[in-house]
């Protein structure tokens, strides 16, 4: 297992190497949304996952601060979802190989995974991907529901968890 982050802790200064992260967030009440071209959706209370990758100037460190702002122009759909949810936590990892779809089968197979809105995040997906975007209903114990998430994604490939605080 590789080393952790925990509420209380100050944000960690992300690499600006490029790699693969995952937002962990939450919605706290059914809005229906309109995301750029895929056009207006329900989304239901719950944890949203959603799988990316960093690969441009600036690297995770730039494109996780953005997120952990949640400001900026609505540029990608994660962009609209981030602006009416609460942002829990990031998971990243340096790994050369960029996994956000072997990330997305992942989660997808942790109790209570459903993908809320088909062809979400995946514009650009080759590897079949249905969306780079997971549902989970919100747990009664979160953190047990943490340590399953970390643990299906750190056991291969490394990473990192940051939880705000
Ligand atoms: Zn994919």
């Amino acid at each position: 297992m590789s080393a952790a982050s925990y509420p209380g802790e100050k944000k960690p200064v992300f690499p600006t190497a490029g790699g693969t992260y995952c937002l962990i967030l939450q919605l706290d009440k059914d809005l229906s949304l309109e995301i750029g071209r895929i056009g207006r959706h329900e989304f239901h209370a719950g944890i949203y996952i959603y799988l990316g990758s960093a690969r441009g100037p600036g690297g995770l460190r730039a494109r996780l601060n953005r997120h952990i702002r949640g400001d900026g122009k609505t540029h990608w759909h994660i962009d609209h979802l981030r602006k009416i949810t609460r942002l829990l936590g990031v998971f990243w990892t340096l790994d050369p190989k960029i996994h956000e779809c072997d990330w997305r089968v992942d989660v997808n197979e942790l109790p209570g995974a459903s993908i809320p809105v088909p062809g979400f995040g995946a514009s650009d997906c080759s590897a079949g991907c249905p969306a780079h975007l997971v549902r989970f209903p919100v747990r009664e114990n979160q953190s047990q529901w943490r340590d399953e998430f970390k643990l299906s994604l750190s056991g291969k490939t490394g990473g990192k968890l940051y939880i705000m605080g």
